[in-house]
This record gives structure tokens, sequence and C-alpha cells, in this order.
């Protein structure tokens, strides 16, 4: 089928959840649509360190054929249910002996099997299952601005982009995150605000290398056990 006659479906951000959405389509029906994928940076990228998988998303991506190069790539496989353990501590206790906090037996059922992962390198694995061309395209320096209706097509929608260009899909999913402009426009009729609000609590993250921790605190849990996990001091 020539592509003009396929369904245009348009990803809008390039993180985990359109690359995901990606290849699970191509998993799903092959060529038979037309993927663009609009990510407003020079590339598919990820910021931070880690990310877990869960068990259940792992089967996920058992099912969508990734399962053999992710594990190929993992920075742990199972935390739990292999001799390794998981202690969760209030922050403020870290390094001040307090006891590990009790886990639930449910929780260490969900936490065993749970795999991790370099956030840019787990990306890269998706990127490599992407369908081929042409039945995919990656455009980049893409951040949408609005859609709306076609007025020649009630079908199509018209996309708008920062740089002042357009395109057309068929389908438009939205995996552009916490300040989606696919939701803005969604809901820019609705009398409140969707524009996400600050709740009040803070996560952050940073690395520190194992050198010098263990020069500062040479009996620091994270140098003798597998994973702890800090909770917030209040
Ligand atoms: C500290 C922290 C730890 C976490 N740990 C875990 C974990 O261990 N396991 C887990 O499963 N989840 C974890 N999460 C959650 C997980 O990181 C997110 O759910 C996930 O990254 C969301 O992916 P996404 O693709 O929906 O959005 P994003 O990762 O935000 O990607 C959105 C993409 O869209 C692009 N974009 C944005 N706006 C536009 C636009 N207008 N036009 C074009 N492109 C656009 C962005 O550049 C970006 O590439 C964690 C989150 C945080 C903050």
């Amino acid at each position: 089928m020539a592509n003009q006659h396929k369904l245009r479906v348009a990803v809008i951000g390039g993180g985990i959840g359109g690359l995901s959405f990606a290849v699970s389509l191509r998993k799903l029906c092959g060529s038979c649509v037309k993927i663009d994928i609009y990510e407003t940076a020079h590339a598919f990228t990820e910021a931070g360190a880690g990310i877990g998988l869960w068990p259940r998303v792992w089967h996920t991506m058992e099912a969508l054929g990734l399962a053999d190069d992710l594990s190929a790539i993992a920075t742990s496989s199972g935390f739990a249910g292999q001799g390794q353990q998981i202690e969760l501590r209030k922050s403020d206790r870290t390094t001040h002996g307090g006891s590990a906090l009790s886990v639930p037996s449910a929780v260490w059922t969900q936490l065993a099997g749970t795999r991790g992962f370099h956030r840019a390198v787990f990306l890269a694995v998706l990127n490599a299952h992407l369908p081929p061309n042409p039945s995919y395209t990656a455009h980049f320096h893409k951040r949408l601005v609005s859609y709306a209706t076609s007025p020649s097509d009630p079908e199509a929608t018209i996309l708008t982009f920062a740089d002042g260009s357009t395109a057309v899909c068929d389908l438009l999913v939205g995996c552009d995150g916490i300040r989606s402009a696919i939701r803005g426009t969604m809901y820019q009729s609705q009398p409140t605000s969707v524009d996400p609000i600050w709740s009040g609590s803070i996560a952050y993250r940073s690395l520190v290398p194992r050198k010098v921790l263990a020069k500062a605190y040479p009996e620091h849990p994270l140098l003798t056990k597998s994973l702890q996990v800090g909770l917030t001091s209040s």
C-alpha cells in the first residue's frame, strides 16, 4: 500500500512513552501505518540516571520482543529473591544508624524481578526497535504548540510547531510529558487550568562516586547492602 493510503499516526514526544508506543504499534500491525515521531530535542535522549522496570512492565517488554536486548544492558536483574536486599529508610537516618523500615510482604513480591537500567541506554534499545523507513520517520527540533481539526478534511488533524511549520495526521498520540502541549490544547476550553501544580513534595537524585562515599562513611549501608531507598525525612 502506498504511504499516502496508510493511517498517518503522529506521536508527539520521543521519551520512553512515545518510543514504547511506536515499538508496540510496529509489533501490532507491522508497516500498516505511517508513524511520525515529533521530538523537541535534537535526538532521543533521557535525562537522569537509572530506571527500574517492575515485573509487570517487564512482561510487556517480553511481549514486544525486547527481552534479550534489554537483558544485555540491565544493570541489575531481580533485586530480591536472589539473596539481595532493598531497604527503605528515612533519608535523615541513612547515615545515622537508624533501622530500616519494615516492607510489607506484598511489596517484596512486587520487587522480586525488578530490573534496573541506565535511562539513556534503555531508550537506545527502544530506538533500535523502531519500525524501518519509510513506515516510520523521526523529526527532531519539532516542538508542538497546538493542534486543530483540518478545515478541508474533518477527519484529519493539523499540527502546528514552534518553528511555524505544520504537519497533518489521522491519529494524534500525546506522549509529551508532564507539561503536555497536547493536554493543554485538548482541555483549553476547560474553566480550570490543567497545568501541573506543585504538590509540595520534591524528588531529587544525585550520584556520588563509591570511593568518595567509602572515604567519608566507611560503614554506610550502601556499601554493604544492595540498594537503599531513601524516603522523606518528615
Ligand atoms: C526521580 C524519578 C524517578 C523515577 N523512577 C521510575 C522508575 O524507577 N520506574 C518507572 O517505571 N518510572 C519511573 N519514573 C517515572 C518515569 O520516569 C516517567 O513516567 C516516564 O519517564 C514518562 O515518560 P514519557 O515518555 O511519558 O514522558 P517524558 O519522559 O517526559 O518524555 C516526553 C518527551 O516529549 C518531548 N516533548 C515535550 N513536549 C513536547 C512538545 N511540545 N513537542 C514535542 N516534543 C515534546 C520531551 O522532550 C521528551 O522527550 C521516575 C520519575 C522520576 C521523576
